[in-house]
């Protein structure tokens, strides 16, 4: 093909793809509300009271099966192309990876109105425990611009998802009917952890650990996989670390 076609050709495609946002799969990132309060940063309370002692939601987090290049014109060479030698002759020229999208719209602000009828819901389930602002919304915003403009959903249907989510897979329930139980003392195999979450959800999780203020460690937040729809759990494309401190982990209590 004459190099001018083939210019035209791939500018055409980077025209039609630039319309969604590319990624692979979510993840639906869940909190130990104790792991993030005893550390040695510790946390306040929104102004809504002390939230129960649930996992809360963290985000619902686009991501890329495979890290690339940061430009975004090379994100859309390869969603065009759909060809792994660009990506990798891209991303060995300009060096750095991405390995998910975020803030694709700063212009596309949370709006309290387009998600009214969930606000009850996201204080019980996706409370902060910044001591930044005790107002909830702000997390949810900042949590929306972050990831929840690359997401390809609307505002109500981003944060109703990963809602729907969190209520189909109780973590914490399906943590107790193993034994799991929040503790000060009991230590727990991060592998019988792990094989409850998935014998409780059908699906495998990444499980990330933190240090309580002893430098404990513990299990902090677990990585759920969705489909890029973000309406149902699938295997894991991608095995992140651990951060875990050998194989026993604290379920704090809070
Ligand atoms: P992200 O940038 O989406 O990875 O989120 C990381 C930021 O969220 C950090 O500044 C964390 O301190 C903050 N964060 C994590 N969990 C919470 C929470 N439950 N409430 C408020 N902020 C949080």
């Amino acid at each position: 093909m004459k190099p001018v076609i083939a210019f035209v050709l791939l500018c055409s495609l980077l025209v039609v793809s630039s319309t969604a946002e590319q990624f692979d799969f979510f993840y639906l990132v869940q909190q130990w509300p104790g792991s993030f309060c005893d550390t040695r940063q510790g946390c306040c309370f929104p102004e809504t009271g002390k939230p129960a002692a649930d996992f809360g939601i963290h985000g619902l987090w686009p991501n890329y099966a495979k890290c690339h290049s940061r430009s975004s014109y090379d994100d859309l060479t390869r969603a065009a192309l759909g060809d792994v030698d660009v990506v990798f002759f891209l991303s060995r020229r300009r060096g750095k990876k991405k390995c998910w999208p975020e803030y694709c719209d700063d212009g596309n602000t949370l709006s309290p109105w387009e998600i009214r009828d969930l606000v009850a819901s996201m204080e019980t389930s996706w409370p902060t425990l910044s001591c930044k602002s005790s107002r909830s919304f702000e997390f949810w915003s900042y949590e929306w611009k972050k990831h929840g403009t690359c997401s390809n959903l609307g505002q109500h249907d981003y944060f109703a998802r990963a809602l729907a989510l969190k209520a189909a897979h109780n973590l914490t329930a399906i943590l107790a009917a193993a034994g799991i139980v929040p503790s000060a003392t009991a230590t727990y195999s991060m592998t019988g952890v792990s094989d409850a979450i998935a014998k409780g959800t059908g699906f495998t999780a990444n499980l990330e650990c933190n240090r309580d203020a002893d430098g404990e460690s513990q299990l902090f937040q677990v990585y759920q996989c969705v489909n890029r729809d973000g309406t149902q759990l699938i295997d894991c494309p991608l095995q992140m670390p651990t951060k875990c401190r050998g194989d026993r982990v604290k379920l704090p209590l809070f």
